[in-house]
């Protein structure tokens, strides 16, 4: 609109507009419109790809979607979620999934863990802290533990409904801490379809349905299958909508709406599960969400007598295993440095 001059020397103005052109692909009226350079960045019309010899081989451009579509779709939103400091381009994935990230340090503590352990109750005194605890499944026995310190894990969504002594501060930092709701459903499907039929290769379908997105698995490609679809991934008020139904539900719904979008659904589901964290009695939530941190941070965050909190919630990486892993480290500094003061 002519008032880039205000705020740029012509120098900058020209570089500016080059790369306007050049990063949006923009034709010489600076618009984005229907040609072989705009298709070589958005894709070609199905039998319009480049291809070889005569037929059928010169590439066709294909037609842009309009702005107004674009906006209004709302896909934007879900773009930016990948491109934070939290999702860098190549991500790892454990082999057998994030859970052997847990077996592993398992493995090297194993005989320091009493499984199958239900924390009732934890008590400080002025010399030390006890830890009641009954069996999880109902059929193992109790037992109390007692030590010098404690750090404790347990998320605040459960601990904040335990009988714990901590100060009256900790125990309002923990009931108004809020997690995020999420639903995810694993999908076993007797053929890899989305790769044999449509040719996609990993990566995600965002959609505007309460499933919100199917994601493709990146290992096992080509194999005969089966394979699993992550057929959703439910955040806000899809999420709660999804919390209030039954298991059955559930999965009827996230298949209905898969099915929308991959017809072959039906034919080919053979098993699934569709896990709403804020009905896992263990967690009751999926990720910490400290909306305003103030001091209330600190406060979860710093030892309590002789119990100190760490997990993914007492970090600036909730959500993350890397947030809980650096707590840890903290909680451990800070029952080091009470125990050589206490000498
Ligand atoms: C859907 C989803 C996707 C995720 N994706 C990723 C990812 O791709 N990458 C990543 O790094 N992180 C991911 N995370 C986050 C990661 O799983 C967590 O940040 C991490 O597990 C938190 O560790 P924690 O030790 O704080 O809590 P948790 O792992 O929740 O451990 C708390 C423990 O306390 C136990 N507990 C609860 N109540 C009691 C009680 N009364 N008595 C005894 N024990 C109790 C629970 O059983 C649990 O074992 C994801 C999380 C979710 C929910």
């Amino acid at each position: 609109k002519g008032r880039l001059d205000s705020a740029l020397t012509k120098e900058d103005t020209e570089i500016l507009l080059e790369s306007l052109k050049s990063f949006g692909i923009l034709n010489n009226d600076y618009s984005y419109e229907a040609s072989l350079d705009t298709a070589e960045y958005r894709g070609y019309p199905e039998n319009g790809a480049p291809g070889g010899g005569l037929y059928n081989a010169a590439p066709e451009p294909s037609e842009p979607i309009a702005l107004e579509d674009l906006l209004k779709s709302r896909f934007w939103e879900k773009m930016r979620n990948h491109t934070t400091y939290r999702h860098h381009a190549p991500m790892f994935q454990p082999v057998g999934g994030m859970e052997e990230i847990a077996h592993a340090f398992a493995r090297e503590v194993d005989d320091t863990i009493t499984y199958n352990a239900k924390v009732d109750r934890i008590r400080q005194t002025e010399s030390g802290v006890e830890v009641e605890y009954s069996s999880a499944d109902g059929e193992g026995s109790g037992g109390v533990e007692t030590a010098d310190y404690c750090i404790c894990t347990i998320p605040f969504t459960v601990l904040s409904q335990l009988d714990v002594d901590v100060s009256g501060d900790m125990r309002r930092v923990m009931r108004a801490l809020h997690y995020h709701e999420a639903v995810k459903a694993g999908l076993e499907m007797k053929r890899r379809f989305w790769e044999r039929d449509e040719q996609i290769y990993g990566g995600i379908t965002l959609t505007d349905l309460p499933i919100a997105e199917i994601s493709y698995p990146s290992a096992e490609m080509h194999s005969d299958g089966p394979g699993v679809l992550l057929g959703c991934y439910a955040y806000g008020p899809h999420a709660y909508a999804f919390n209030s139904m039954s298991p059955e539900e559930r999965l009827e719904t996230v298949l209905e709406q898969g099915a929308r979008i991959h017809p072959q659904y039906r034919d080919e589901f053979s098993s699934g599960v569709v896990l709403s964290w804020h009905r896992v009695p263990w967690m009751l939530g999926c990720y910490s969400d400290w909306d305003d941190r103030g001091r209330d941070y600190e406060i979860a965050a710093t030892m309590d007598n002789r119990f100190v909190c760490a997990g993914e919630h007492i970090s600036y990486l909730p959500g993350w295993q890397e947030g809980s892993l650096l707590s840890a480290l903290d909680a451990v500094r800070q029952v080091h440095d009470r125990a050589v003061k206490e000498g």
